[in-house]
Parts: C-alpha cells; structure tokens; sequence
C-alpha cells in the first residue's frame, strides 16, 4: 500500500475531523442474511447518514481541510444527486457557500432540494458536461473551489472513515462489500480495512449497465463507457479519463469487482425493505443483492456489507417493494 495517494493515517484524520459534524451510523447483524449465508453478515447502515449518503463524509472532510481563504470564496461542484446535496449540507454547516451546478434536464423536485439544504443553484446546459463546463468556469474566473464527487484525497480520505468503524464494529470481519461508481468509496473504504486489517477481502459491487471502473480496470487505464438508465442511478457516471486517485488505488486494492444485472439489484431493495424495514436506493442495495445472487461464490465471513444510501424516488421504491424490476 506504499505511495497510494491517500494512507490509513490520512483517513485518520479524517475521521478526528469530521467527529461530530457526521453520523456514526449503527452496524447491525442481518439475521436473515446470516441464516441464508451460513456466515455472519452485518450491515452497515450508512443510508441513515445525514443527507441520506456516505457522500458527506468526503464532502465534509474537503471543506474543512480548506484554508479560510479558501473556504470563503466558496466550493462548487456539478451534481444532481448525493454529491451535490453532500455538499450543500457540508458548506452551510461550516459558514461557506456552495454552488451546485445542473442542466435544465433535472427535475424541479432534486432541484429544490439542493436549494433548502442551503446551497445556490445554477441551471445551465442541456447535460451533466455542460453544467461542468460551467463549474470550470466559476473556479476559473471567480475563483470558487471545486470539490469533485470521488477523485480527490480529502474526499476519499473522508468516505475511508466508514472503513474504520466497520473494522471497529466486526474486528474479525473477512469480507468487505462496497458499491462502486468512481470508486472514493471503495477506495477510501479498501485502504481503512487493509490499513487495519490487512487480510481482509474488499470487493466492489456496481450495475452491468456503465461499468466505468470495472471496464478501465480491465482496460489498465480509464476508459468511456456508455451511460444507461439504472435502478442504481447513483453508479452512474465515468471515472473521468484524468482520474488521478481513485483508479489507482481501486487497481491496488480491490480483491474483485462484481457486476449485477437490474433484477438483481430491485431483488437486493426488496430485500433491505421486506426482510431488514429498511428504504435503500439502488446503489445502496448493491451488497445485498451480490449476496443474494450468488455470484460471489464461496463466502469467507463474517461479511460486513455498506448499505450506502436511501434517495431513492419513493414511487420507484414502491413498485420495486411491490415485485417490480426497473421502469
Ligand atoms: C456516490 C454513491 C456511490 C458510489 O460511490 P463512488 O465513490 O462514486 O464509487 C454508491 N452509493 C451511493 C448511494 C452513492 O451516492
């Protein structure tokens, strides 16, 4: 794990960091998962997180590791989802300003919720790039400071603090299940477990539709994938062909990278919601529906799983809960 771009200490200090300012969020057994398995499953309930993801824990750990000059031109980032709303709550928690940019495709509803946690909006374009374009901008000529979704050490430090209070809750824990889009997650989560355990298995888990990271780690390098409508709509996106942090480390760390079809992944949410009461989107039913599916093959346990988030549009939720697949 030597010259990785973020170290166990970093993700350390995150973790004093951001103390107080995030959740801790319960580690609970699965019973059912563990009768199914033969193994002890626990899951990690990171849904409940404040803003409804793990994504504010990098977003969080970034603002604060700015200087003060920093932290008051303000942060921006282009975003319609967890990042964005992580990053409304984190800004406005620490007296900065946060600019999410979005195109005029995002519906009203994700758009006036990024505004009353606080942060401006601005709508621009017709796509995701073109709302970036405008970010580059703003950092360019007003001098605001971007805080990207997953490549950047203060973010994947940030995310990397759930890999130590997983490895607190189960010590002997065998077996990591983590979601994966641009990998902060899994590699913040992959260097805190092998940090303090270094024979633990990390594996990432993500949606055969757009598989940016699996197809550049096959590839050796970053490559484009194709963007497709998701149930995990929250692992959607590229790893940008630039990726300076969370390529490397996911190539370095990860034991494997499993990819799971749309029925899988409504079969892990309607698992989460009949079997544990629990609301989980797509992206945060990942874990489950990997266990449930069998791909994984033999187990070693105990097995913690992250459940990584809950925003998920509450009629979708229903019709999967109801036996649903995706549309
Ligand atoms: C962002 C996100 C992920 C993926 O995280 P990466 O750091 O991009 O790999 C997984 N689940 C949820 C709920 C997310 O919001």
């Amino acid at each position: 794990m030597a010259n990785l771009p973020v170290t166990l200490a970093e993700i350390e200090q995150a973790a004093r960091r951001i103390k107080g300012r995030v959740l801790e969020t319960p580690f609970v057994l699965s019973a059912a998962l563990t009768e199914r398995c033969g193994v002890p499953v626990g899951l990690k309930l990171e849904h409940h997180q404040t803003t409804g993801s793990f994504k504010l824990r990098g977003a969080t750990n970034a603002v604060l590791s700015l200087s003060p000059e920093a932290r008051a031109r303000g942060v921006v980032a282009a975003s319609t989802g967890n990042h964005g709303r992580a990053l409304a709550h984190a800004a406005k928690a620490e007296g900065a300003i946060a600019t999410i940019c979005m195109s005029r495709l995002v519906p009203e509803n994700k758009v006036s919720e990024i505004r009353r946690l606080g942060a401006n909006v601005r709508i621009i374009g017709k796509s995701q790039d073109e709302a970036q374009v405008e970010v580059d901008r703003l950092v360019a000529e007003d001098g605001l400071v971007m805080v990207p979704p997953f490549d950047h050490p203060a973010v994947v430090a940030g995310q990397g603090t759930l890999g130590l209070e997983i490895v607190a809750a189960m010590p002997d824990v065998a077996t990591v299940l983590v979601p994966l889009s641009g990998g902060g997650l899994a590699a913040g989560v992959a260097a805190a477990v092998k940090g303090r355990s270094p024979r633990t298995r990390v594996i990432g888990l993500t949606m055969e539709r757009g598989a940016a990271m699996k197809a550049s780690l096959d590839a050796g390098h970053p490559v484009e994938v194709e963007e497709v409508e998701s149930l995990a709509d929250s692992l959607g996106g590229g790893i940008g062909l630039a990726n300076e942090v969370t390529f490397q480390m996911c190539r370095a760390l990860l034991d494997d990278v499993i990819l799971l079809s749309e029925a899988e992944i409504a079969a892990g949410m309607r698992h989460a919601y009949r079997e544990e009461r629990e609301v989980v989107e797509g992206a945060g039913a990942v874990g489950i529906a990997a266990l449930l599916s069998g791909r994984l093959g033999r187990l070693d346990g105990p097995v913690a799983v992250i459940l990584s988030g809950r925003n998920v549009d509450m009629g979708q939720h229903l019709r999967v809960a109801n036996g649903g697949d995706a549309a």
